[in-house]
């Protein structure tokens, strides 16, 4: 056996309900999420677990931002922008999720941003659920890593991903979650998980504006959880 279980292995291996467990399997660093934000890309390595790894990847976008984020935003995968820059929601869904941001009255590199899949999917299709289901036990450990107060799933795919659901997007909206990262404990025993909400992806909305407004009932829902005030208009 390895000095160092993986990421991925030890997400997959340990039991759902680790949170209540000892801490005999955690190895991230205690109370360093920049160490154990590390410590995850480094297991990632050149990543070839799944089939998006021989399909156009320029590189992996392991995810950006806040490394003790009370906010995490999770979408989907990457696009053509984000396989070019390495850095998750750069394109023109990304200027609408800074704008998203902003209107909560905080900024971009307040929070962390991250994505189910960590390959871009070829064409931007969706990503198949086997990809879903390899890659996103990394983004499980970023979670507990960063221990969040509050995540907002973008689009269906990370909803239905996250909350292991198979539900419409009208369903899943509108309320929160429990949430805790699947399959991978905190190294802070204090962190017993967080809210998860889900809204449109910065995507869609580009394609249909009118549920702007719909969205941003979502965010403000967050907002109140958080405490945010949207910035004063003038
Ligand atoms: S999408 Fe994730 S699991 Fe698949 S090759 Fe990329 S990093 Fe690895």
């Amino acid at each position: 056996m390895s000095p160092r279980k993986s990421a991925a292995a030890r997400a997959t291996t340990v039991e759902e309900d680790i949170f209540e467990g000892s801490d005999s399997n955690s190895e991230f660093p205690v109370g360093d999420p920049v160490a154990a934000l590390k410590v995850i890309r480094e297991d990632l390595g050149d990543c070839t677990r799944c089939p998006l790894h021989k399909q156009g990847r320029k590189q992996i976008v392991f995810g950006v931002g806040n490394p003790t984020a009370e906010l995490m935003f999770v979408g989907e995968g990457p696009g053509a922008d984000e396989d070019e820059q390495g850095e998750p929601f750069v394109g023109r869904a990304g200027q609408l999720l800074n704008n998203m941001i902003r209107a909560m009255g905080i900024m971009r590199e307040h929070v962390y941003i991250a994505n189910i899949v960590k390959c871009r999917p070829p064409n931007n299709r969706t990503p198949e659920r086997e990809e879903c289901e390899t890659c996103s036990p990394f983004l499980m450990c970023q979670i507990a890593a960063i221990k969040p107060k509050v995540i907002v799933a973008l689009g269906a795919t990370a909803a239905k991903t996250l909350l292991a659901m198979n539900s419409s997007m009208s369903q899943l909206r509108g309320r929160f979650y429990d949430f805790k990262p699947a399959g991978v404990r905190s190294n802070d025993p204090n962190w017993q998980g967080c809210k998860l909400a889900v809204t449109y992806h910065p995507a869609f909305l580009l394609r249909d504006p009118r549920q702007k407004g719909e969205a941003w009932k979502d965010l403000q829902m967050v907002m109140k959880e958080l405490g945010l005030k949207a910035p004063v208009q003038r």
